[in-house]
């Protein structure tokens, strides 16, 4: 088989997708179910439908365009990514791997392959928070992370519900019947940019991605007492800042002696009540970001922890609440579809690194009813989600040249 990618026509078809933008160029801004959103959804699948792809939508704007196999009843072999952007975004975040992915599919169809497998390109909907303040929307509801009674709670910032928000957007089936069947994938690979610095540096040209990372996220409150910074003498005190402050050190700690380098933990916000310069911190609240590739280990941080919260209120009299937000499992990718990108890349003759994806994707959702795994490119100096992210027209078509090839393994 001659597989060829049309390098020239993919890079031309994602500067015209970055031409339905809110945002003034270079930057890309494309909000879910926004104006911009839908004239870059319907571009989209009227590419597909050239390329011959039968179109399917479910009911929250996931699109599915479908070269069918042969086997009727195999199951399908899945690519794709995402096309929403966050404000003054890029131009490549997501949409390298939508028509990367269906640039891949053409290229099969000009080498004359015939798929056993359908290939599927799915186009997920909401992969980025911006509107309805949670990530990933279209694949958790895909894989039943998240339910369809909890998605029709979700409003957007300016108070419309996600219902209303997708019906006017022309999206009306039942939110329940967005789930996958069993079995729906045989395997699905995502194509994206790397959206960090590691194959820059280390001058490989692709990653092979055989773990993604997720987050836990923790709210957690400490109340000690306030009053005069004058006039309460150091043994009368309970101050919250003092003990929130041993408790950031404590997460830190456990994060760095966990014994795997992949456990990062993070407080980002301290607020501290009143905030007077001269009052004693009544109150202080904290967020805690945990990551890891094992759940296991980062089960274990949180219980760390807890014991640590029993100790620093033991010793400072203050009382600590932690409220878990959320917590995404993290992913192992396919062993067989990572082994056949590896391969993929030896038949090419490309070198490649075997990688972690610290930033989560719609691929760690689709992994929970599906083997999944994700090919990276390397974006310049790592920036991503901003203006000026950019990939070489070279490595883009790497990435799609080595997914159409895995493609072709895993659908014969
Ligand atoms: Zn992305």
């Amino acid at each position: 088989m001659k597989l060829a990618i049309d390098q020239q026509r993919l890079v031309s078809e994602i500067e015209t997708l970055a031409e339905f933008s809110d945002a003034e160029p270079p930057a890309v801004t494309r909000i879910v179910f926004g104006p911009a959103d839908l004239k870059a959804r319907a571009w989209i699948k009227a590419r597909c439908k050239d390329a011959g792809l039968a179109i399917r939508e479910d009911a929250i704007g996931n699109t599915f365009a479908r070269w069918v196999g042969s086997d009727p009843l195999a199951p399908a072999v899945g690519t794709g990514s995402h096309t929403d952007a966050i404000p003054n975004a890029g131009k490549y975040d997501g949409v390298v791997g939508v028509l990367g992915g269906l640039e891949s599919i053409r290229a099969l169809q000009r080498a004359g392959f015939r798929p056993r497998h359908a290939i599927e390109l799915l186009i997920f909907t909401s992969e980025e928070p911006t509107r309805f303040g949670i990530g990933c929307l279209g694949s958790r509801l895909l894989s039943g992370t998240l339910s369809a009674d909890a998605a029709r709670r979700l409003k957007d910032n300016g108070g419309n519900s996600l219902d209303e928000v997708r019906q006017k957007a022309g999206f009306t089936a039942e939110l329940e019947q967005v789930k996958l069947p069993d079995a729906y994938y045989k395997a699905f690979v995502e194509l994206h940019i790397e959206q960090g610095p590691i194959l820059e540096r280390e001058r490989k040209p692709l990653g092979v991605v055989e773990k993604i990372a997720a987050p836990a996220s923790l709210r957690v409150i400490v109340e000690g007492q306030g009053g005069h910074a004058g006039a309460v003498l150091m043994p009368d005190r309970h101050d919250a800042l003092c003990a929130a402050s041993e408790l950031i050190l404590a997460i830190e700690h456990a994060a760095r002696t966990s014994g795997a380098i992949d456990t990062v933990a993070t407080v980002g916000i301290c607020e501290v009540f009143p905030g007077a310069v001269n009052s004693i911190p009544a109150r202080v609240r904290l967020s805690v970001d945990i990551r890891d590739t094992d759940q296991q280990r980062r089960d274990d941080i949180m219980r760390v922890l807890e014991q640590t919260y029993h100790s620093i209120s033991a010793n400072r009299q203050v009382r600590i609440h932690s409220e878990l937000l959320n917590a995404d499992a993290p992913a192992q990718c396919g062993p067989a579809i990572v082994a056949a990108l590896g391969q993929a890349c030896a038949t090419h003759g490309f070198d490649f690194l075997t990688m972690t994806s610290r930033a989560y994707h719609d691929s760690l959702f689709i992994s929970r009813v599906a083997p999944a795994a994700m090919l990276f490119i390397p974006c310049r100096l790592g920036y991503s989600h901003r203006p000026d992210e950019y990939a070489s027209p070279e490595d883009i078509a790497r990435g799609a040249l080595v997914l159409a090839e895995t493609l072709a393994t895993l659908a014969s």
